[in-house]
């Protein structure tokens, strides 16, 4: 959008190398990929908007935002090769992403290894512009500069795809922050947190009335003391500039429903569960303690994708739900 002075324009053409394109196709098994293609899983929600976190810990995170026949990436904390294969589990292909929307850039939000599949499909990286000289330290960043597809943004909404508004807000994570996304439909909206040290009021604010909430929920304190972590990783989680807790996560669910006319939202996505310090035993007993959440609550997994999650507003909310959770979770 021209008038923000951050942002490259969407519509930008990236700059194709055959050279990486073939190379990515060929370790990946998608030399009969056709750069545009909608892969079947597409066809069927073409009007709809819908999300799938394919990971989720700390060994890797990447959530898929798909609407009207067009996809983007919320992080990309999995390398290339293993976020395609999510992606044709999910019945996509990479050439179906349109821009990666990135919190920040610790690697197990965005791996080094992809700019140069960035720039062979001409994907955008979307990043804070605070994010900006992190990024520029990979070693072939100069090569997305290269292709314009560093689409550094501020407070300004931004477009990845047509039709989807994306806000911002900054989070306390570490020395360089994380960002917290609203993706704004005109079917549905989104909000997506993951490694914030602490809830602002902002975040509240820019979260209330969404759609389908994802939020962290990556620890309980009894067990982050008594897992044999270093005291010093210890308080760089819990001390405020690192993760939420499971109660954190819950007492920041409800303030955003408090603040939500219409209610809580369709699904809770809970992100970034620790394998140490966590349990799904003991999100679920937290959560449990809300009964509006009846039946929405979706834990996410490290090592498998969850379904793909509609995302509509609330007065087409689904009826007659029986369980606080989901199978799967
Ligand atoms: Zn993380």
């Amino acid at each position: 959008m021209s008038q923000q002075p951050y942002l490259f324009s969407p519509m930008a053409q990236p700059v194709r190398d055959d050279t990486v394109v073939s190379v990515v196709a060929m370790r990946e098994g998608l030399m009969t990929e056709k750069r545009g293609a909608i892969a079947q899983g597409m066809r069927g929600g073409s009007g709809g908007m819908s999300v799938c976190v394919l990971a989720s810990g700390s060994g890797g995170n990447a959530t898929v935002v798909r609407y009207r026949g067009q996809a983007i990436l919320v992080d990309a904390g999995l390398g290339p090769v293993s976020i395609t294969k999510r992606l044709h589990q999910a019945g996509l292909m990479l050439s179906d992403i349109r821009g990666i929307c990135v919190t920040h850039l610790d690697t197990d939000h965005f791996r080094p290894t992809w700019p140069n599949t960035l720039v062979g499909y001409g994907i955008p990286i979307y990043l804070h512009r605070w994010h900006v000289d992190d990024l520029m330290k990979n070693k072939h960043a100069s090569r997305l500069v290269r292709a314009n597809l560093i689409r550094p943004f501020d407070q300004q909404p931004f477009e990845p795809i047509a039709g989807m508004s994306v806000r911002c807000v900054r989070l306390r994570h570490d020395d360089k922050g994380t960002t917290g996304f609203s993706l704004d439909t005109p079917v549905g909206r989104i909000g997506y947190a993951t490694d914030l040290g602490c809830v602002p009021r902002e975040m509240i604010e820019l979260f209330a009335g969404v759609d389908l909430l994802a939020i962290e929920s990556n620890y309980d304190p009894v067990l982050q003391r008594s897992c044999g972590r270093p005291i010093f990783l210890q308080r760089r989680i819990m001390g405020g500039a690192g993760h939420l807790s499971n109660d954190e996560a819950f007492a920041a669910v409800q303030q955003i429903i408090e603040h939500s006319p219409d209610g809580p939202p369709n699904h809770v996505v809970l992100l970034h569960r620790s394998s140490q310090a966590n349990s799904a035993a003991l999100v679920k007993q937290v959560f449990a303690q809300d009964p509006r959440l009846q039946g929405k609550v979706v834990l996410t997994q490290q090592r498998r994708r969850t379904r793909w999650l509609q995302v509509t507003r609330r007065a087409s909310a689904t009826m007659g739900q029986m369980s606080l959770f989901e199978r799967r979770a």
